[in-house]
């Protein structure tokens, strides 16, 4: 039963740890232990501690050989719970190259194997419906916003913004398919350019469903889908102008980020919603009813440490 599944996860807030494959044979690997039940263990190069290694816990971890699919079955609970009227967001966090645009769209291209979780959603959302068409009558409607230099805009329609943003109304995947394509099109900080600028955005793809029974009484909800902007640290001392402005707002953004889902993990009366673009735009997905899923992406390589470490502490403050 669904509801059990999904009442059976542990709060509303979970975080899973995935690392992606090594490009490079020639670099040690910073992994040195990955637990079936959720630890991580990393090997720190500078060694400050005794045995240089540090200990992380997490709700799971995908090792590097973790395909899409396997990735999916342990985030469905989640998405089908949409369908039962409750928010949820799936964030994927991290370095830019760790893997946050794989989990959500898949490989970059026009590669129709290895579609992620974006995909994956929306294919078993339309499933249900058809599953339950006799039952409730649902309609499903995307929207793809991106967040860049705290400044919201909409990619479902070039040129206009969030009030006026328009809700497509789509009935099938290849449909959706079709349509994230013209988002990609329509973002500002296009991904056709270098990873490395398609990065400094916040890219949230958002499904809403709205579902009427028999009886006449209503369900709307939404998930949300969001490939975060690279958490990378940049050096004050090297980067000036238009780079360090986009650096520090999304280091603002996403401290703002994880100032909420810390509060909220930890019950506060006061959450801290309006600090950011981000956390505005996700309020009503963040916090009460709501299910939050948080992807902490990381690199193998040792020469990633200093990030690999930095995400891990980041997603452990939050879970
Ligand atoms: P990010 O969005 O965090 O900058 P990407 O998703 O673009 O990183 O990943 C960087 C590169 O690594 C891409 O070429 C991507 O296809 C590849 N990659 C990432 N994760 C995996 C994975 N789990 N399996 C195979 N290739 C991956
Ligand atoms: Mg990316």
């Amino acid at each position: 039963n669904l509801h059990n599944m999904v009442q059976d996860l542990k709060g509303n807030i979970r975080v899973y740890c995935r690392i992606r494959p090594s490009f490079n044979a020639e670099s040690k690997n910073a992994i040195d232990f990955i637990g079936n039940d959720g630890s991580l263990v990393i090997i720190d190069p500078s060694k400050t501690q005794k045995d240089g290694k540090k200990v992380f816990q997490f709700n799971r971890v995908f090792s590097p050989t973790a395909t899409q699919d396997e990735v999916f079955k342990d985030t469905q609970p989640l998405i089908r719970s949409v369908m039962d009227g409750y928010n949820v967001c799936i964030f994927a966090y991290g370095q830019t190259g760790s893997g946050k645009t794989h989990t959500m769209s898949g490989p970059s291209g026009r590669s129709t194997k290895d579609l992620g979780i974006n995909y994956l959603a929306l294919n078993d959302l339309f499933q249900m419906c058809n599953r339950r068409k006799d039952i409730i009558d649902y309609e499903i409607y995307v929207q793809m916003v991106e967040i860049y230099n705290e400044q919201i805009r909409s990619c479902s329609e070039n040129g206009f913004t969030l009030p006026d943003a328009t809700l497509r109304s789509v009935k099938s995947t290849t449909h959706v398919l079709n349509l994230m394509k013209l988002g990609e099109v329509n973002r500002v900080v296009s991904s056709t350019a270098s990873n490395n600028q398609s990065s400094r955005s916040h890219s949230v793809l958002t499904v809403h469903v709205h579902g009427k029974d028999m009886s006449g009484s209503t369900i709307r909800s939404c998930l949300h889908l969001v490939d975060l902007a690279g958490s990378e640290r940049v050096d004050k001392s090297e980067v000036t102008g238009e780079r360090l402005k986009e650096a520090q707002y999304i280091n603002k953004s996403l401290s703002c980020l994880g100032d909420v889902i810390t509060a909220l993990a930890q019950k506060n009366s006061h959450i801290p919603y309006r600090n950011s673009k981000l956390t505005l735009l996700l309020q009503d997905s963040l916090g009460g009813h709501a299910k939050t899923l948080m992807f902490a992406h990381i690199s193998p390589e040792e020469e990633s440490f200093c990030e690999t470490f930095s995400t891990l502490k980041f997603a452990q403050r939050v879970s």
